[in-house]
């Protein structure tokens, strides 16, 4: 079916309170209405703008890919003039609909190595290392690849999320989601597929037709739907959310619903610390810039933005090994329709990105060349072993650049020392706030970059000595710095992976929620979405952001004595 009915309400249908609200019904918000609603005596009311787009599009992992979409359900805005690219703007996708990026994302499924919680536990983040995480990790996964007769204790076998391993490709690591990989490599990806063939987003895992009718009486969706605050009480210096307020996103009245326990936010790291503004709830001179009235002064609300930039270098392969056939040779689409139909196989399963390479900068010399490593810079539970980049071989390029097969390698900044910020650009809820992610503000930053192209400028070179046919198609003029950094100011684009907006550190040290992910200084709010990471993590971001909502989940029921 093209198009499928799925189970929402309409803003009149609302009650007029729940025991919880969650805003925004993306990654995160999927993950936790699920989970809370699992007690039948506990409501939740979910709150999304996009709408339910459901269709079989939707689930063919290359068409419902942002890049290779109809845009339906992505958001697109662009960031401000960024002064160290030459005044370019840069394009910023994100979602706009249930499932929220999940549902348009490149389905790359990776925790990140325990080194990244690791971290997060030494900066003093009671409750979330590694160890404390792997459950949550574990919960919402089905590894397709486990062998039954022989599982890992690592992976979930009845989980809700359903990832797959490529079985093409040749593996320096076996499992780059093993804990006990070495911090760096070059490993298969994993991938958020079902078994036959078909996208796995938060929607179809956590939030599928079939659960939400079944759940009907404590679990309503109410979409499309803009939230246009989170109404917030002060008495006698005590600040509250007491719930939000909602409109239909094709207009009529604004209505207020009630949280007779707590407001989640879950909007994304664009629009969650935008809520918190548009609720009082930021910093003060910014907030009163647009005459909002201030319930609580916390100046970490939409900074420390942090997103990984990427830089492709590409080049001419042949065609038969790039999904650039499908472009340059149209008609190859109705050969790849059939064998996806009827053999789940093939380019729309999107294997453009069979393998990714991650590396430590620190272990690179100045021409990318690896330097001698000791036993200690690969155990993955160290903080300072954390990959720096990574390098994303992708089957496709630009045609107009490739002219035939197109390879690109695209250089990641996994660990960017440049911050930036969303602010308000107005008081209305619908218009996109101000995005300035301030893209390589650091030198650091500069620095790791030029080493991530040399190292992809090299592996061409290596594979060109193999014997297989590879030519420059859009390269830097040289290996100077100048040059690569003309490039880089050229070339550079969002990842869409931006994060940390609402971050989790103590009040004092520009941080917004508590370890708990409750709201410095607000009672009953929480934010849980990929906002909250206390820095951007050195991996995709889907995987930490369902977990962080399991774990949220988990403590809501802690707090409440629900059952779980
Ligand atoms: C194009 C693209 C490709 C990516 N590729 C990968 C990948 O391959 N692997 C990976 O791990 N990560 C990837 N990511 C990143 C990852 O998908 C996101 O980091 C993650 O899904 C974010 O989850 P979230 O819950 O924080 O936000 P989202 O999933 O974006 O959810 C936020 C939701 O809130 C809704 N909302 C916002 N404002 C309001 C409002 N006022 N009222 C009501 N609803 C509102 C939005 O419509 C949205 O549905 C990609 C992201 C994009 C955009």
């Amino acid at each position: 079916m093209l198009w499928a009915r799925y189970p929402t309400i309409a803003v009149p249908d609302v009650c007029e309170a729940y025991d919880y609200v969650i805003v925004g019904g993306g990654t995160a918000g999927c993950v936790i209405a699920n989970r809370l609603t699992q007690d039948p005596r506990v409501s939740v009311l979910v709150l999304e703008r996009g709408g339910a787009k459901v269709g079989w599009l939707s689930s063919v992992p290359l068409f419902s890919s942002h890049f290779a979409s109809d845009g339906s359900r992505s958001r697109v805005l662009r960031s401000t003039a960024q002064k160290h690219l030459d005044d370019r703007t840069i394009e910023l996708v994100g979602s706009n609909s249930l499932g929220g990026s999940s549902k348009i994302n490149a389905m790359l499924y990776n925790r990140g190595i325990p080194a990244e919680y690791n971290a997060w536990r030494d900066a003093g983040r009671v409750g979330w290392g590694y160890e404390d995480m792997q459950r949550c990790f574990t919960r919402s996964e089905t590894d397709l690849d486990q062998d039954p007769r022989n599982p890992k204790p690592y992976h979930g076998t009845s989980g809700t999320i359903v990832q797959a391993t490529t079985t093409l490709g040749i593996p320096y690591v076996e499992d780059l989601n093993d804990p006990s990989q070495p911090a760096y490599g070059c490993t298969k990806m994993h991938y958020t597929m079902d078994s036959n063939g078909r996208r796995s987003s938060a929607l179809t895992a956590f939030l599928p037709a079939h659960l939400v009718s079944s759940r009907s009486h404590n679990l309503h969706v109410c979409t499309p739907v803009i939230v246009q605050r989170i109404d917030v009480s002060s008495n006698s210096g005590e600040v509250s959310a007491e719930g939000v307020w909602v409109q239909s996103s094709t207009g009529g009245p604004s209505r207020l619903v009630r949280a007779k326990r707590q407001v989640i936010l879950t909007a994304g790291p664009v629009n969650s610390p935008q809520m918190l503004m548009l609720s009082g709830i930021g910093p003060a001179d910014h907030l009163m810039e647009h005459q909002i009235p201030v319930r609580k002064d916390l100046p970490g609300v939409g900074s420390h933005l942090q997103d990984h930039i990427a830089v492709p270098v590409q080049f001419r392969v042949p065609l038969r090994d790039s999904a650039t056939q499908m472009q340059l040779r149209p008609w190859v689409i109705i050969k790849i329709l059939i064998q996806y139909l009827l053999f789940g196989t093939g380019w729309l399963l999107a294997p453009m990105l069979e393998l990714s390479i991650f590396i430590q900068s620190r272990l690179l010399d100045e021409k990318s060349r690896v330097t001698m490593r000791t036993k200690a810079d690969k155990d993955a539970s160290l903080p300072q072993n954390l990959p720096d980049i990574e390098i994303m071989p992708i089957s496709w390029g630009d045609v107009k650049k490739v002219v035939d097969g197109g390879l690109t390698f695209f250089n990641v900044s996994l660990r960017p020392t440049s911050t930036g910020t969303v602010r308000l650009a107005s008081t209305d809820p619908r218009a996109d706030p101000v995005v300035d992610p301030n893209y390589f503000a650091t030198e650091n930053d500069w620095h790791v970059m030029r080493s991530a192209i040399r190292f992809s400028l090299r592996l061409k070179q290596e594979l060109a000595m193999q014997g297989y046919s590879i030519e420059d198609a859009d390269v830097p003029a040289s290996d100077a710095d100048e040059d690569i950094d003309t490039f880089i100011r050229n070339e550079s684009q969002s990842t869409h992976h931006s994060s940390s907006t609402c971050r989790m550190a103590p009040e004092l040290e520009g941080g917004v929620v508590d370890d708990r992910l409750r709201v410095h200084g607000v009672r009953n709010l929480r934010v849980a979405d990929s906002s909250v990471f206390p820095s951007i993590l050195g991996a995709h971001l889907v995987a930490p952001t369902v977990a962080v909502a399991e774990k949220c989940a988990e403590m809501i029921k802690e707090d409440h004595g629900d059952g779980s």
